[in-house]
């Protein structure tokens, strides 16, 4: 079957079929993260649909918008080589008309860890979100679990706002030593990516402990470790549905989340761990 590459809702009305249908969204730059989401939808549905969008809306005005790596032709190959059935690649301006008003507001969930960095970031997410729902009208979506707290929010809004979608949330994709896949570690140097590696190794280490205290400082070390080239802008051990940071006597499962920059380069990873197992 050959690949449709829709850019408008008229384009995504004529590429419909019978059958359930699963939407991946994406930012485009795609890696084998994305395939292994590609693949979960492919499993699950009669017919995939890939968007590709760098959406303006989830950067703020010193975040690395226009330097975002685009790389449709490349994104167009893995697409077909995985089985895509739709390419979703929208205009901004046909995503955004000029005279916009009404957005999704992630609401506190989205003005804390992740979102106290990001001012405006899961709001921008949420409503791009909601808009490709709205156009694909798909039966399942599925997001990778490295962005844990985009996922949480997603599968809120679900509930929140009624919508009759199947969220699927996928495993982090790594390299065999840990670095989680992101389409910005293009930009990382050798030097970097050594310094880089510390996120994975400071959440594997503390996912290792079993009390939030423990698990805590055990991570933090190993951030310290790696010296001043690393700035971290949170280390956050968290509810899995919530994101409020867990006290003591937690017990359950629960995101230990990282953020920092190498570089100028800003990475995140998180694991789930189980904390004070009975
Ligand atoms: P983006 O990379 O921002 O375009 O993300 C598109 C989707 O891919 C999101 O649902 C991400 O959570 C997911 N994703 C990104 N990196 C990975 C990875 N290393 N493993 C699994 N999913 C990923």
């Amino acid at each position: 079957m050959e690949l449709i590459v829709a850019k408008g809702r008229e384009d995504l009305v004529k590429a419909r079929r019978g059958g359930a249908v699963a939407l991946v969204p994406t930012m485009g730059a795609l890696h084998e993260g994305h395939r292994s989401l590609i693949r979960q939808a492919r499993v699950r549905a009669d017919q995939v649909v890939v968007s590709i969008f760098v959406n303006p809306l989830q950067f703020g005005p010193s975040e690395d918008f226009s330097r975002y790596p685009r790389t449709f032709d490349a994104d167009l190959d893995v697409c077909r080589a995985e089985g895509v059935d739709v390419v979703f690649h929208p205009d901004a301006e046909e995503m955004y008309a000029a005279d916009r008003q009404v957005s999704v507001s992630a609401g506190h969930m989205g003005s804390i860890v992740e979102g106290a960095f990001r001012p405006g970031h899961f709001d921008g997410v949420l409503t791009v979100v909601l808009k490709l729902f709205n156009l694909v009208q798909p039966d399942l979506a599925v997001f990778g679990q490295k962005d844990a707290q985009q996922l949480a929010l997603i599968r809120r809004m679900v509930a929140d706002l009624d919508l009759p979608i199947e969220i699927l949330g996928a495993p982090t994709v790594r390299e065999p030593d840990g670095l989680a896949l992101s389409s910005r570690n293009r930009y990382l140097s050798d030097d970097d990516r050594q310094v880089a590696l510390a996120l994975s190794r400071a959440l594997r280490a503390g996912a290792a402990e079993l009390t939030p205290a423990r698990v805590r400082a055990v991570a933090q070390e190993v951030l310290d470790a790696a010296g001043p080239r690393l700035a971290t802008d949170y280390l956050a051990l968290v509810d899995p549905a919530t994101f409020a940071e867990v006290d003591e006597s937690y017990a359950g499962m629960a995101v230990l989340a990282v953020a920092a920059t190498v570089g100028t380069t800003r990475l995140i990873d998180n694991v789930t761990l189980t904390l004070n197992p009975s």
